[in-house]
């Protein structure tokens, strides 16, 4: 056997960095702050709704392949009740499909929208899964890195960088806000110029808005609702981060009858349907009270001030995160030896001995590894008790 196993698209990506860091984790008793998911469940009443599907017997076979009426409803009406104000809405039978989260809405799209060669701009530093679903595509990634600004302690998109990016074989635009790993919200501008962008050289654009409701300051606003967005928007949401149930694999994909049915092709042959009972569950959990969703972001931000105080007396340059529930931060103001070099690669494999505490490296979002490479991302999504204890283990450093 000369021929490798893993096919030339894929080559590229081994195991993913979570399975290495939390298994260092569980090996050296760290408080593994590296891979996004909360240490506590979500709502009672969403499991226990979740048991009485199972108990009643609805979901155990097939749900229907775009997902079960009652979860469909519950999406269009949850968008309706967040950005109707915004001019956008959904039909429930046509221009909504259930998938098995977020991570599947996002292959089904990739698949089902590119041609091989063509190429697809995305924001770097990105979500892990964008890469390996545009190469299963046989598609050309394109990265345009978000730059960190010291002065601002934020993240931007250069806008002209953006543009330039764009080209004859560019069929569209991966976009991520609430942003995973820099905390970045686009603003109302930057989107606005996307959105122009978009209709002025005829993309489609794909925004994987997980985070939506996960927004500290300023505003989520959907680029589908901007003008000319509506029909060339495949927007993505998932139900793990918004109620903390992130092993339910509960997503779903809102956009036109045609763009729908174009990822519905390629989703019916990846899992067909999943997670049938917890589609009822999930449908309640979308009609939770205004209240519901202001108690999770106002949680998670006092959250993300603790691990931000902390990090930030331990020496790190923090990146203040306007939503998600992940810091970036610069590891060099350590110094030369206590950074590694300003290597995040080092930094975080050396860190459990260190500190007790596992972080993950940026560089592995980037194509520009070099652009990644003293970024280091920590998560917030934990007891407030368990931050406060990596914030002070972090002081050794
Ligand atoms: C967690 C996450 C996903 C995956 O969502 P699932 O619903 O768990 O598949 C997708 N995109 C981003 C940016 C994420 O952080």
């Amino acid at each position: 056997m000369d021929r490798p196993l893993l096919n030339r698209r894929l080559a590229e990506f081994g195991t993913t960095i979570f399975a290495e860091m939390s298994a260092l984790a569980v090996r050296t008793g760290s408080i593994n702050l590296g891979q996004g998911f909360p240490d506590a469940d979500g709502p009672e009443e969403v499991r226990e709704a979740a048991v009485r599907a199972l108990r009643d017997g609805r979901g155990n076979q097939y749900p229907p392949g775009p997902g079960v009426p009652e979860l469909r409803t519950a999406v269009a009406t949850h968008q309706e009740r967040f950005y109707g104000h915004r001019g956008l809405s959904y039909d429930p039978d046509t221009e909504v499909l259930i998938t098995a989260g977020a991570t599947e809405a996002l292959a089904a799209s990739l698949l089902a929208l590119l041609e091989p060669g063509d190429e697809v701009i995305a924001l770097e530093p990105y979500y892990d899964s964008y890469a390996a679903c545009i190469a299963m595509a046989g598609a050309r990634r394109i990265p345009v890195t978000l730059r960190p600004d010291a002065a601002t302690g934020s993240y931007g998109l250069d806008l002209d960088e953006l543009r330039d990016a764009v080209t004859d074989d560019t069929r569209l635009i991966l976009l991520n806000t609430p942003h995973n790993p820099t905390g970045t919200v686009l603003t109302r501008d930057e989107l606005a110029a996307i959105a122009e962008l978009a209709v002025e050289r005829n993309l489609l654009v794909i925004t994987d808005e997980v985070y939506e409701h996960l927004v500290f300051e300023g505003e989520h606003l959907p680029l589908a609702s901007f003008p000319g967005m509506r029909d060339r928007t495949v927007t993505i949401s998932s139900a793990g981060k918004t109620f903390s149930f992130t092993g339910w694999k509960v997503g779903w994909v809102t956009a036109t009858p045609d763009l729908i049915g174009a990822v519905r092709s390629a989703k019916q042959f990846l899992t067909y349907v999943s997670a049938g009972p917890l589609q009822y569950a999930v449908a309640e959990a979308l009609a939770l009270p205004d209240t519901y969703y202001t108690a999770l972001r106002d949680d998670l931000r006092a959250k993300r001030d603790i691990l931000a105080a902390g990090l930030t007396g331990a020496g790190l340059q923090v990146f203040r995160p306007s939503g998600t529930y992940f810091i970036t931060t610069d590891i060099r103001p350590l110094g030369a030896a206590r950074s590694h070099e300003g290597d995040g690669f080092a930094f975080c494999r050396a860190l459990p001995e260190r500190a007790g505490v596992v972080a993950i490296p940026n560089a592995v979002f980037y194509d520009h590894k070099d652009r990644g490479a003293p970024y280091v991302r920590f998560a917030f999504c934990k007891q407030e008790e368990v931050l406060r204890e990596a914030a002070a283990r972090l002081q050794k450093l």
